[in-house]
């Protein structure tokens, strides 16, 4: 890794993050506190866009949109510079704040999943235009608007789904009202008024992303089924995805995963063990990606094991599995909120385990129907399925997947076992010989994405998924390759 300004900026940020956290101090974002002390001499609305409810968090964005369809592609590239700056900038301060708010994950977590966010999401130049010239003219595809959105965002990354949502939105030429999930309600809010704050210091369009404070679940399907709204966005469970798509316009629906990971008899077994505990420890097991259940080959189990809980799994046996299915469990199957996202040592006391912070997952061996194997449980819990062979491992991590269409894991070295489990498993994101976080382009490849809609097949959304792809055609003799 090169050791340069950047990373030395990050790492130092991170490291203020813990010990502000270390402390017990509580979290104000100098740049949000400055905001409420400007004046509206900056041209800017007073409200950053926040308003109280629905219908003016529309208005707003309604009256952006027509002022953003005035502004070139130049000016949105510069809107969207200004906002990965200023999120940039208050990287460690609104994961500390997400943090306090949710109770959910680690602050290193998402810190460096603010910093790839920002750093990672496509802006205009994902809107260039396509062109086909031949004898018979010259066609152009241009990537236009598509109006109003309505973006649902979650409680699992509230303040990245903001700022990728913003990026994408504005290079789109779109502008949008964001619903904030009740239990991320300030973070959520904060992000839209450093949004609203970056576009206003350059003096560009207020408004272009609103937010409302009245945060409800009524509310969030009121804004889905305004008028005035033409695409929904919707990035959770499967309630709001069915919700977005029973509105009769456009939606792009993200919603859950159940990651299976199949380790087979031609594994690095180190690497995968290493892999698989990254993967499901990372933000304590709330990403959608993270590997959420294993299906090992019986002649490599008991190596797999070992090697992970040398990586920082702990494992549980026995009694003491029932006793942590009862903990993480409430009466109606669904995993208890209580321990989502929570650190594995806290998840351990309540079953009266005692040990400290360096253990990242909570293991132990499951049979394949196992409630926490089929369901998904948001937490840093990884059971274990023995498999005989790759074919019964393939098709139990089908069941597993569930059809959601999301993200899939195999470590092999077999390509025919890779080949075949992605075309059985047929997921948005499928990784080999990785950890699941690395499909979405964190510590991968490709542009990431806090939105990946696999139920209505868009995928790793970027700035395109939320335009119309229009064209226009000149016909005649106008290419520069025809006969003269
Ligand atoms: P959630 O479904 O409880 O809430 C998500 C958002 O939807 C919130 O704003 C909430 O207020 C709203 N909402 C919930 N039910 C609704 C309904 N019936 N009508 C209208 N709005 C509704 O999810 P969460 O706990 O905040 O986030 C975790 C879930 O989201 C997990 O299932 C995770 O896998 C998924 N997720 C998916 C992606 C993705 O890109 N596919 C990204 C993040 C999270």
């Amino acid at each position: 890794m090169e050791v340069n300004e950047k990373l030395i900026q990050e790492v130092t940020a991170a490291v203020v993050a813990i010990m502000a956290i270390q402390n017990g101090s509580k979290t104000i974002c100098p740049d949000i506190a400055a905001i409420s002390a400007m004046s509206s001499s900056s041209g800017c609305s007073n409200s950053y866009g926040v308003f109280k409810d629905v219908d003016s968090a529309v208005e707003a964005a309604n009256s952006a949109y027509h002022q953003l369809a005035m502004c070139s592609l130049e000016r949105r590239g510069e809107m969207i510079e200004a906002i990965r700056n200023k999120f940039h900038a208050n990287v460690s301060c609104l994961a500390k704040m997400e943090l306090e708010e949710t109770g959910f994950g680690r602050l290193e977590h998402k810190m460096k999943k603010f910093y790839v966010t920002l750093e990672k999401t496509p802006g205009i130049e994902d809107v260039m235009p396509q062109v086909f010239s031949g004898d018979q003219g010259l066609s152009i595809v241009e990537y236009r608007s598509f109006g109003i959105a309505a973006c649902i965002t979650p409680s699992t990354a509230p303040a990245a789904t903001v700022a990728h949502n913003a990026i994408c939105m504005i290079a789109a030429g779109n502008t949008a009202v964001i619903s904030p999930h009740p239990g991320a309600k300030n973070t959520t809010i904060k992000a839209v008024q450093l949004v609203n704050e970056a576009i206003c210091e350059i003096g560009g369009v207020p408004n272009i992303i609103t937010v409302f404070e009245d945060t409800t679940i009524e509310n969030a399907q009121r804004l889905m089924n305004h008028p005035k709204i033409n695409m929904n966005v919707a990035t959770g469970g499967p309630a709001v995805v069915k919700a977005a798509l029973s509105c009769g316009k456009k939606a792009i629906g993200a919603g859950a995963g159940n990651p299976p990971c199949l380790v087979d008899e031609t594994a690095d077994i180190i690497k995968a063990a290493q892999d698989i505990i990254n993967g499901n420890s990372n933000e304590n097991g709330i990403n959608c990606v993270g590997e959420k259940s294993v299906l090992a080959m019986e002649s490599i189990a008991d190596a797999l094991i070992q090697e992970m809980c040398k990586k920082g799994a702990y494992l549980i046996k026995g009694s003491q599995i029932d006793d942590l299915v009862k903990v993480i469990t409430l009466p109606n199957g669904k995993p208890n909120v209580k321990y989502v996202g929570k650190n594995a040592n806290i998840i351990l006391k309540a079953i009266g385990i005692n040990v400290d912070d360096s253990y990242r997952s909570i293991i132990f061996e499951a049979p394949a129907d196992h409630p926490v194997v089929m369901e998904e449980f948001l937490m840093p819990v990884l059971p274990i399925v023995r498999i005989k062979d790759f074919d019964s491992g393939a098709n139990l991590a089908m069941k597993i997947e569930g059809g959601r269409r999301h993200t899939a894991v195999i470590h092999s070295k077999n390509i025919d076992h890779m080949t075949r489990y992605a075309k059985m498993l047929s997921t948005t994101i499928l990784v080999k010989n990785g950890s699941s976080y690395n499909g979405a382009g964190i510590d991968g490849e490709g542009h990431t994405t806090m939105t990946i809609a696999g139920p209505t097949g868009d995928g790793l959304t970027t700035p395109r998924t939320f335009t119309r792809p229009m064209r226009c055609a000149l016909i005649g003799n106008v290419g520069l390759r025809s006969a003269l």
